[in-house]
């Protein structure tokens, strides 16, 4: 057990009532919490302060190269009143496979889930209640070792900021138009493209504001070698349901392992549907969708929950998915999840954390 100190805002600042929008990452609650890791003393002095600047040297790694790792999980509170958390074991246990990946010292499991346990038990007030918002939690490491000098920092924090988030849909579900991308690519493996580091979206910037030009609001990565086979979207993984069938492309070391893909997965599996883990190629499918085999697209992030793709360009072509509307699975999906997140649905699964 951490012994988290607790040092109270002395300036509380206005919670948004439910007119606000709550624009995704822009209000941040009055505290944060922080830890501190120095080599050979571990992590120390924990503490929930006032949300506000740090101070760091210039020198500081993390702004050179990119020593970093970061998480994004939600908070719920139900209609009953009680405040849920979605699969943060899950969270935690792949915050821990990027910080080994990226030489950042582990965090003991049950420590991480304490941490984010009491900042949103103190923040409740900011989770909001309206249809489709929540509390956004945001843990994440950054390297501090003033030196220039190319090495893993011997000095770290780790934080946790929370942000309430609107409804992704404000008017519910809204298929998408996604861009596949054929000249950037994402990660290769063997890099990083399977931790979740600023690194990898840096790498997307490019793309991203290539396929905004062109009026596509996302990217679909290609593998990094060959560019033929599907690896997922910016924030997303992919699935496709081609002729009755759920398909994914595999976790390749590239891609990286959604908690809601692999909720996808498991809840697909539980109704009775085949579902592969595969390589899909580009290839492939174009010819789902032009025999009328590729039936939904869709997208799976804590963000959005379920993104349904309407429909997908390549190159000069453009693959139109189903009726461009949104599939039955996908909105069964989005449903089941939101409901089990929420509450409403009975979590058999044993998915939730209750936050008391
Ligand atoms: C976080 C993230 C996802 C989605 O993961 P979830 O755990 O489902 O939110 C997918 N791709 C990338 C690149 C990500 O950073």
């Amino acid at each position: 057990m951490l012994d988290i100190k607790f040092i109270k805002t002395g300036n509380p600042k206005p919670i948004p009532g439910p007119e606000n929008p709550l624009v995704f990452g822009t209000i941040f609650t009055d505290h944060m919490f922080v830890m501190d890791y120095t080599e050979g003393k571990g992590w120390h002095d924990p503490r929930i302060e006032p949300y506000g600047p740090i101070s760091l040297e210039p020198a500081a790694m993390v702004f050179h190269y990119g020593q970093e790792m970061f998480e994004g999980l939600k908070a719920y509170k139900t209609e009953d009143g009680r405040i849920l958390m979605f699969r943060p074991d899950k969270n935690i246990e792949r915050a821990n496979n990027s910080n080994r990946r990226l030489m950042i010292p582990e965090i003991p499991e049950e420590d991480f889930l304490q941490a984010m346990k009491e900042l949103v038990r103190i923040e409740q007030a900011w989770i909001p209640t309206k249809e489709g918002t929540s509390l956004y939690i945001r843990p994440f490491v950054i390297a501090t070792d003033p030196f220039l000098g190319v090495r893993p920092s011997f000095t770290y924090k780790f934080m946790i900021i929370l942000s309430p988030v609107g409804a992704y849909y404000p008017e519910g579900l809204d298929p998408v138009k996604i861009w596949i991308e054929d000249e950037y690519v994402r990660a290769v493996r063997g890099g990083i493209g399977e931790a979740k580091t600023g690194g990898n979206y840096v790498a997307s910037l490019a793309a991203q504001m290539k396929a905004h030009e062109e009026g596509y609001s996302q990217v679909l990565w290609l593998d990094g070698v060959e560019r033929k086979y599907i690896e997922e979207v910016g924030a997303m993984n992919i699935f496709f349901k081609i002729n009755g069938t759920v398909v994914t492309p595999q976790l390749n070391g590239s891609i990286l392992p959604g908690v809601t893909r692999r909720t996808c997965v498991e809840l697909c599996k539980a109704w009775g549907l085949p579902v592969e883990e595969r390589k899909v190629s580009v290839q492939e499918l174009e010819e789902a969708a032009r025999t009328g085999a590729l039936e939904e697209v869709w997208g799976s992030g804590t963000a959005a929950v379920i993104s349904p793709v309407g429909h997908l360009r390549y190159e000069d072509e453009v693959f139109q998915i189903g009726d461009g509307g949104i599939g039955e699975l996908s909105q069964k999906l989005y449903d089941t999840v939101t409901g089990i997140q929420l509450g409403k649905i009975e979590d058999t699964f044993g998915w939730t954390v209750e936050v008391k």
